[in-house]
């Protein structure tokens, strides 16, 4: 304690040394790095390492400064503090390649009610459960989240890893166009600062100038890549299911701009138009994507395009859904075409993303588990845990330059890696279902290298 008590004391004289320089208080980290913990060694689990077809045995897994450095039979244990994972099942730690992690309320309320700092204090205990329920890295579909990553990436709270989107790019009238008033005259035309782009949820633009100037906004605050609404949704305010947003001029003139910084372009899109439209732009990762018929399935698997669908949500009974209004006829019409479109992409063998879309209030957090045995109808337990580790990181590397977590690869066990590693109660290649109760099945959650859960 005295000595961590020193080195603050140290640290902040030094900068303020520095202010009366006039120099930058702003230092690499690594310049204060503490001395990192203990390497550790995993023994005696049997392990899925992201790809395996079965789990393998007699391998331990050595993790030193955040990364595993290590995999293999009978370790040096030198220095290390070990872990007797005997009976346990190693996967990688899970992910979701669609959250909106700081959703956790009406989105009327977000943009036009709530005070910032309740979004932000129940986005930040959210991220923390998601965290608890295993799952180390997020794609995050849109919302403003570059703060909670801030302050996770700092170490300050804990979360899972964020890919940020940032904005919602939407046209007037579109899935990001929240204004719930009709007797309402847009910002364009009267010049008002709009509230939903002031709280960082949405720009809405129209025409390739605007659309080229948000996706610029989008990637100076920080997004990892850059989501489109480019259909009709199910809670949008204004907008029938089947509508086709933006034209391919306004859409090839986002992905341009995502391609110029290294990344790329998704889509919220139900209407089959909106998804040959974005599959012909460019776009890599369809969101959604239901109607896709088979032509425009083709063109997934011909361009390489991550279908990144959800499969609790709609398997959800329609007056469960807590749906009311336009929505809920919405939600039929969308659950009416979601069995043909699973079985679509499936027999065109697409690559499927594993995320989940649940929004709402925090006590809704827990069905993000659920996932995992919607998907059982059309995959094997090891396929359905695929998608969640190594698949989504195959997705998340599109992000490129602008992916924020570049030491090494997410979503596997091998040396090199992050050591974001979970010990499961149970074999998920057995019975996925073991996920879905995190409390009780996840033994031991560590998330670059740091244990954020033990039941050892
Ligand atoms: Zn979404």
């Amino acid at each position: 304690m005295i000595k961590t008590d020193h080195t603050a004391l140290d640290r902040r004289s030094l900068l303020v040394g520095l202010g009366a320089l006039g120099l930058s208080t702003t230092l690499p980290r690594r310049a204060f790095a503490q001395e990192g913990p203990s390497p550790i060694v995993i023994k005696g689990a049997a392990i899925f390492d992201g790809t395996s077809e079965d789990l393998i045995t007699g391998s331990d897994v050595r993790i030193e400064n955040g990364m595993i450095s290590a995999v293999g039979p009978d370790l040096s244990t030198e220095d290390a503090e070990i872990i007797d994972a005997t009976g346990l099942t190693l996967t990688p730690g899970l992910t979701d390649a669609h959250t909106h992690i700081m959703w956790h309320d009406e989105i009327e309320e977000l943009i036009y009610g709530s005070p910032h700092e309740y979004t932000g204090v129940m986005a930040a205990e959210g991220a923390h459960r998601m965290l608890m329920r295993g799952f180390t890295t997020v794609r995050d579909a849109g919302g403003p989240s570059f703060g909670l990553k801030k302050a996770i990436d700092a170490g300050v709270i804990a979360g899972p890893r964020i890919l940020p989107s940032g904005f919602f790019i939407s046209q007037t009238s579109g899935h990001g166009d929240f204004e719930p008033r009709m007797n309402y005259l847009s910002p364009y035309f009267t010049g008002q600062l709009d509230p939903a782009y002031l709280r960082g949820w949405t720009i809405t633009g129209d025409g390739k100038a605007e659309v080229m100037k948000a996706a610029r906004e989008a990637l100076r605050y920080g997004a990892s890549q850059i989501k489109i609404m480019g259909s009709g949704s199910i809670t949008g305010a204004h907008d029938p299911l089947d509508v086709t947003e933006y034209t391919l001029e306004e859409l090839q003139a986002i992905v341009g701009e995502a391609q110029k910084w290294g990344t790329y372009a998704k889509i919220h899109a139900y209407s089959d138009a909106s998804v040959q439209n974005a599959i012909t732009a460019g776009v890599r990762s369809v969101e959604h994507g239901l109607f896709a018929s088979e032509e425009s399935m083709q063109m997934m698997k011909d361009n390489d395009v991550f279908f990144s669908t959800q499969y609790l949500t709609y398997s959800v009974p329609a007056d469960q859904t807590g749906l009311t209004g336009d929505a809920l006829p919405k939600f039929i019409q969308a659950q009416e075409g979601a069995t043909a479109g699973y079985e679509r992409a499936k027999a065109f063998g697409l690559k499927v993303a594993w995320g989940t879309d649940i929004l709402g209030t925090i006590d809704k957090g827990p069905s993000q588990s659920l996932e995992f045995v919607a998907r059982t109808p059309y995959y094997t337990p090891r396929e359905i845990l695929m998608q969640a580790t190594s698949g989504n990181a195959e997705l998340f590397e599109r992000s490129g330059l602008r992916h924020p977590y570049r030491d090494g690869p997410l979503g596997v066990v091998a040396p090199g890696a992050y050591a974001d590693l979970l010990l499961v109660n149970g074999n998920p290649l057995d019975d996925i279902s073991v996920l879905t109760t995190p409390d009780t099945s996840l033994a031991l959650i560590m998330k670059g290298g740091i244990i954020h859960k033990t039941l050892l």
